[in-house]
């Protein structure tokens, strides 16, 4: 059997392709969609506390922006690479469009360690970044925003980097800014929420039970840990967290409030009052109803799926299922809510706050969380109703709604011949 595959551009790739085929597109439109139409490699340099100079790699890939200007979020992370930052610029890409957003897909990252460097080389990191993409970014050209191991602080720093390069504020550079300068209520809790939303209407659908349904959750950073909060507050018992020093379990639920209180003093989830500690491989095989992913790519794999005994996986984290694990989850029942639907809260919020920025004049959080709410109901039953006409994965039908957006968009701008 050939080796698996873990690089997430061939698998996105990969999916591309198998959607261009299903809708019996023009070959062009894979043509155009298998890479990004711009990706840029820069060095950023930064001025570290000890007064030397270390430069750090950085990128940003522009998938398409054949419906709108290109959107996604900046990765801080020491594995960053082109490739990923090259998935996960066509998953945003895929994401606008099942959504229906006026965007496009973009991504940018820096291989670095954030939990290693103090608040002003981060400062210096974040401005260093965004002045090297300064030439190809812009509110109607490329809107960054948070991902992995970024934050409010942080989209702060590159408003300011962007604003004063630009010689005026330009809030719509950015999204995921804090509130006073721009961001949106609701932005921080939008990826989660959005999330929750889909695991509520998949739990409908199959005839499940939210309260009282046993949750899992990989990964306790932003998204993790609010769609464990978002899910407790709907009455589910969340019986088992992790994070990257290890993992809590109690069978009986834990408040997520205490946890996310217990991480902000430790460090870490581990040693949660009341928990034992937890493998993630036997974290990933807990009997229960939903299961969250909400860490980093390719943890659902072919040596650990048929363990996964969840009846619905939400997957916050962007691209958590290699290609052989989706099929193992498919074949063995198990409802899988893809990436780019599961966690397309965030970059939906992100375009309410940069709508917000462009009128200046701005929402409540109730008004924020009913728009939220409706176009996360509205996508769901669009790749629902696919994943039953066609008879597909989740996954599937999101890419056959997205890719015949893009296409149609493509089509009539003349990109096609
Ligand atoms: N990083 C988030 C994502 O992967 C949000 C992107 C955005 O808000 O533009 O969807």
């Amino acid at each position: 059997m050939a080796a698996e595959q873990r690089n997430p551009f061939k698998i996105v790739q990969g999916q591309i392709r198998q959607a261009v085929e299903a809708l019996g597109l023009e070959p062009s439109v894979y043509e155009i969609m298998k890479q990004p139409l711009r990706f840029l490699e820069v060095a950023v340099p930064v001025k570290m506390d000890d007064g030397s100079v270390r430069v750090f790699q950085g990128y940003r890939s522009q998938h398409n922006d054949a419906v709108g200007p290109c959107k996604g979020g900046v990765r801080f992370h020491p594995d960053v690479y082109a490739d990923e930052v090259k998935a996960l610029s066509v998953w945003m890409t895929i994401k606008c469009a099942v959504l229906g957003l006026p965007y496009g897909g973009g991504k940018g990252g820096v291989a670095c360690n954030p939990k290693e460097l103090s608040k002003g080389e981060l400062e210096r990191l974040s401005r260093s970044y965004i002045r090297a993409i300064s030439q190809i970014v812009g509110p109607e050209k490329d809107i960054p925003a948070p991902d992995v191991y970024t934050n409010a602080q942080i989209m702060a720093w590159m408003t300011d980097e962007y604003s004063q390069i630009s010689q005026k504020n330009q809030f719509g550079i950015v999204t995921g800014k804090p509130i006073i300068i721009g961001g949106s209520l609701g932005r921080n809790e939008a990826t989660a929420r959005g999330c929750v939303i889909t695991i509520r209407e998949a739990a409908k659908k199959l005839g499940i039970e939210i309260r009282g349904a046993r949750t899992v959750v990989q990964g306790f950073g932003n998204a993790g840990s609010i769609a464990a909060k978002l899910m407790h507050d709907m009455g589910a018992k969340v019986i088992a967290v992790n994070d990257t020093k290890g993992g809590a379990y109690n069978p009986n639920g834990m408040d997520p409030d205490a946890l996310m209180k217990h991480k902000a003093e430790t460090s870490s989830v581990v040693n949660f009052p009341g928990s034992t500690p937890i493998s993630n491989r036997d974290l990933l095989a807990l009997e229960c109803e939903v299961l969250i992913p909400a860490a980093l790519e390719n943890q659902l794999t072919s040596e650990n799926a048929a363990d996964v005994k969840a009846k619905i996986v939400g997957e916050a984290a962007n691209g958590p299922t290699t290609p052989e694990a989706d099929e193992t989850l498919f074949k063995n029942g198990v409802f899988v809510i893809p990436d780019v639907l599961a966690n397309a809260g965030g970059v939906t919020v992100s375009y309410f706050e940069w709508v917000q920025n462009l009128m200046n004049f701005y929402w409540t959080e109730e008004e924020v969380n009913s728009k939220l709410e409706r176009m996360m109901i509205s996508a769901f039953n669009a790749v629902y109703e696919m994943h039953k006409r066609k008879n597909v994965k989740m996954r599937d039908a999101a890419y056959l709604v997205a890719v015949e957006r893009v296409a149609n968009a493509m089509r009539v701008r003349g990109w096609l011949g």
